[in-house]
C-alpha cells in the first residue's frame, strides 16, 4: 500500500502484532485514516502456530499477521514495514522517526511494541526457543502432552510451573538450577504429583539432529528429555513510550516490567494509548487482539470528543456573525 510520509494521519500505531494490528482495523472501520509501523517481529515468531486463537487454532504466526494486515488495508488503513527510534510530541499530536530517517505524524499514537522475553543464560535454550523449549502450557502443553519435560527452576514460580504442566503430562522433572530450594509444603505437592526435584545446575541443552534431546547437568550427568519449560523476564519494549513521559513499571509479580493504562487502554499521558504484551504481560493473541480493539475504539471516542469540541468552536464563530 502506498504511504504518503506528509499526511498527518488520526491515528499511528507503533507495532502491527494482533494488537496493533485489531486496533487499527477498529480504526480504519471508524472510517479513521490509521497507519501502523510495524518491525516485523511478533513475539511468537519462533512458534509453528498460534494456538487458543478460536478458528485460527494452528495458524503459523507469519499468515496471521498476512491475514490481519489485508483486513486492515481492506479500510484503507496503511502498513508501513520499518522500527520506529523515536518519539515525540508535538503541537497538535506526535510524530515517530524511523530507522529509515522518515517522519510519521499523527494526531494520536497507540504503542503495540509487545515485549521481548529474556531468556535464562544457559548455552542452548535460545536455539530450541518457541518449538522445544517453552514457557506456556497453554500455548505448546497440548504439543507435548505425555512427553519427558523438565522445569528450569530460576526462580519461585518454578515450582508452580511444574505442577501446571503436570496436567498435560506425568512425566515431568524439576532441574532446582538457581531456584530457591522447594519448601517441605512443595516437595510434598511435588511427591504427591509424581513430579521428580534433580538437584544441580543446568549447564547445557543438548541436540541430535536439531532437535532438543536432554540437559546436561554441572555433575556431568545428562538426562533425556522431549521438551524444557523455562520462565523468562517479560521486558515490555517500553524505549519510545517511555520518550512521552509514560512510566515503565516492574510487575507486581515480579516477572517483568510494563506500562500500565486504564481500562480501556489510555496511558497516564493525554492523546498516548497503549495495547497488547507491551501493556499486559500475561496477554495471549486473542487477549491482545481483543485489547487492541479495545483501545482503538477508545482512541476514535478521544477524537470525537476533539472534533466535537472543534465543531462548537466554529459552530460559535458562525452564530456570533451579525445577521445582514
Ligand atoms: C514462543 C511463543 C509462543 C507463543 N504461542 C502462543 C500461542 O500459541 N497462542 C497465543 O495466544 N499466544 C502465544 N504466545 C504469546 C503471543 O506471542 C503474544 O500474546 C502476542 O504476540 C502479543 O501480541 P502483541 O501484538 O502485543 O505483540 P507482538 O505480537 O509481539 O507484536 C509486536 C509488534 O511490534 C513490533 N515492534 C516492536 N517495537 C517496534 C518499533 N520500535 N517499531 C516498529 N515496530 C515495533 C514488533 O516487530 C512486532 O511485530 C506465544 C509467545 C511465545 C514467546
Amino acid at each position: 500500500m502506498t504511504h504518503f510520509p506528509s499526511v498527518r494521519y488520526d491515528a499511528l500505531i507503533v507495532g502491527g502484532g494482533a494488537a496493533g494490528l485489531s486496533a487499527a482495523l477498529a480504526l480504519g472501520r471508524a472510517r479513521r485514516s490509521v497507519v501502523v509501523l510495524d518491525g516485523g517481529e511478533p513475539r511468537n515468531a519462533p512458534a509453528s502456530g498460534v494456538h487458543n486463537f478460536l478458528t485460527r487454532d494452528g495458524t503459523p504466526p507469519a499468515e496471521l499477521m498476512r491475514l490481519g494486515r489485508a483486513e486492515v488495508e481492506g479500510y484503507g488503513g496503511v502498513v508501513v514495514n520499518g522500527e520506529a527510534v523515536s518519539a515525540a510530541r508535538t503541537e497538535d499530536g506526535f510524530t515517530v522517526t524511523t530507522a529509515a530517517g522518515e517522519t510519521l505524524s499523527a494526531r494520536r499514537i497507540l504503542f503495540a511494541t509487545g515485549l521481548v522475553d529474556e531468556l535464562p543464560d544457559v548455552p542452548g535454550v535460545r536455539e530450541h526457543w518457541g518449538t522445544s523449549v517453552l514457557h506456556c502450557p497453554y500455548c505448546h502443553g497440548w504439543e507435548v502432552q505425555d512427553r519427558a519435560i523438565a522445569i528450569l527452576a530460576t526462580g519461585p514460580k518454578a515450582v508452580h510451573q511444574a505442577l501446571l504442566f503436570r496436567q498435560w503430562s506425568d512425566r515431568i522433572t524439576l532441574f532446582s538450577h538457581t531456584a530457591p530450594h522447594p519448601t517441605d509444603e512443595e516437595r510434598e505437592q511435588l511427591a504427591a504429583r509424581g513430579i521428580d526435584v534433580v538437584e544441580g545446575r543446568v549447564v547445557s541443552v543438548e541436540s541430535a539432529d536439531g532437535t532438543l534431546s536432554g540437559v546436561r547437568l554441572d555433575d556431568g550427568t545428562e538426562h533425556p528429555l522431549d521438551a524444557l519449560v523455562v520462565a523468562p523476564t517479560f521486558t515490555a519494549r517500553t524505549d519510545l513510550v517511555a520518550q512521552l513521559g509514560v512510566e515503565v513499571l516492574p510487575h507486581p509479580m515480579g516477572v517483568g516490567s510494563y506500562i500500565e493504562t486504564d481500562a480501556m487502554g489510555a496511558t497516564s499521558v493525554p492523546g498516548v494509548y497503549a495495547a497488547g504484551n507491551v501493556t499486559d504481560l500475561m496477554a495471549q493473541v486473542i487477549t491482545s487482539a481483543a485489547d487492541g480493539l479495545r483501545a482503538g475504539a477508545a482512541l476514535n471516542g478521544d477524537l470525537i470528543m476533539e472534533d466535537t469540541r472543534d465543531a462548537v468552536t466554529v459552530y460559535r464563530a458562525a452564530q456570533a456573525q451579525p445577521v445582514r
